[in-house]
């Protein structure tokens, strides 16, 4: 049964896909075997991308440092997990509908996913992933940004992706000229909380690709700080690590963690109890607010890409070059920012457990206590 690149894009917009491009296969024949559309599906001769954006205003919360979990649900765990995914299948299905098979991708990271031997004699292992973004560079979505982030010149970084193989021959879309949207202005760079993000001119920290007879750069962004700073491992962005942890002095931005080893350390930190905090109400959490909004919002993302997104959105719409722009600038008043020192030196017992929970049990037992300790 016929169908186009131009129906495929007419159903897009029925179906409310934001922005959606599509690539011949051969631009990704310079893939590595074990993320190649190619390895997946070997008939494969188009990839169909999609990408939806983030709305501007779940940022807000955090950049105000009054609320948190709106953008790990909505930008994040709900986006990723159901509203994009929804598009994707549909759009999937749309294809099968007219005789072509569609493989809509799980975009999993391909450097979290643990290796498997393969099936057969022959075969490579079963560990496919392909990247999203360069998916979405080949179909002309859009760019890799010096952050690594994916840019539309729609909505800037504010999008997350999908993609589809199929064994329809369409028409593809022209691969975006590379540095068309960001223009390496460095913002993101200079707010990353994480010092994660390379600076713009250090040619050693650049990650280079062919794509369709495009080179392709961005900045080696070191993943092990970003996702230390991401998942709240980071005292200056995360007011409930502050809280329940405020004389803790760690400092992410010069950790050489590795991203795996930075994953083992903030999921179970944001998931742990302990014992002798038998006087909080929530379960013994190290750190409440963490294994509540995982568990109400199925992730926690902490910084809210206050680099990497933020300021760099802000810098697109300054200078007009992403197209969906706002009335009201974002950036409304001087940023928040949470000192990493500790909160000065303690006398006496240091045991906040211990004191908070004498102090509600039996208000004024300790009255003088602190005095009395430094004898
Ligand atoms: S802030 Fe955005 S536009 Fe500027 S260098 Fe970073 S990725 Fe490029
Ligand atoms: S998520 Fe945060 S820490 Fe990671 S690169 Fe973006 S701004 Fe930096």
């Amino acid at each position: 049964m016929k169908l186009t690149s131009a129906m495929i894009k007419e159903e897009a917009k029925e179906l409310g896909i934001d922005v959606i491009g599509i690539g011949n296969i051969e631009r990704y024949k310079n893939a590595p075997e074990l993320m190649s559309p190619k390895t997946y599906f070997p008939d494969a001769k188009s990839v169909v991308v999609i990408a939806m954006r983030i709305p501007r205003g779940s940022y807000r919360g955090i950049e105000e440092g009054t609320h948190w979990h709106n953008y790990s649900f909505y930008a994040y765990n709900k986006l990723n997990t159901l509203f994009r995914p929804r598009l994707t299948y549909e759009m999937a299905c749309f294809i099968e509908d007219h005789g072509w098979e569609a493989v809509p991708h799980y975009p999993s990271v391909p450097e979290r996913s643990p290796a498997h031997s393969p099936v057969a004699e022959g075969k490579v292992p079963r560990d496919v992933s392909c990247s999203i973004r360069l998916l979405g560079v080949g179909a002309g979505v859009g760019e890799m940004g010096h952050s690594k982030v994916f840019l539309t010149k729609e909505f800037g970084p504010r999008v997350r992706l999908g993609s589809i193989f199929t064994d329809a021959e369409l028409e593809p879309d022209p691969i975006v000229e590379p540095y068309s949207i960001c223009n390496k202005c460095g913002k993101c760079v200079i707010d990353c909380p994480g010092n994660a993000i390379p600076p713009v001119k250090d040619e050693d920290k650049k990650i280079t690709v062919e794509i369709g007879g495009k080179k392709i750069q961005w900045g080696d962004v070191h993943m092990g700080r970003c996702t230390l700073t991401h998942h709240g491992l980071n005292n200056t962005i995360s007011p409930f690590l502050k809280n329940d942890f405020p004389n803790l002095e760690f400092d992410a931005t010069s950790s050489d963690v590795t991203e795996e080893e930075a994953y083992r350390l903030t999921y179970p930190l944001g998931l742990g109890t302990w014992g002798s905090n038998f006087y909080e109400e929530n379960g013994g959490s190290i750190i409440k607010y963490y294994k509540y909004i995982l568990n109400h919002c199925g992730y926690f993302a902490l910084c809210g890409a206050k680099g990497c997104i933020r300021a760099c959105m802000d810098s697109l719409e300054k200078s007009k070059r992403i197209e969906n722009r706002f009335q009201n600038k974002f950036y409304r008043k001087k940023a928040w920012n949470i000192p990493i020192e500790r909160e000065g030196e303690k006398v006496g017992v240091i045991n906040p457990f211990r004191e908070e929970g004498l102090d509600k049990l039996y208000p004024g037992i300790r009255d003088g206590e602190q005095e009395k300790s430094k004898f």
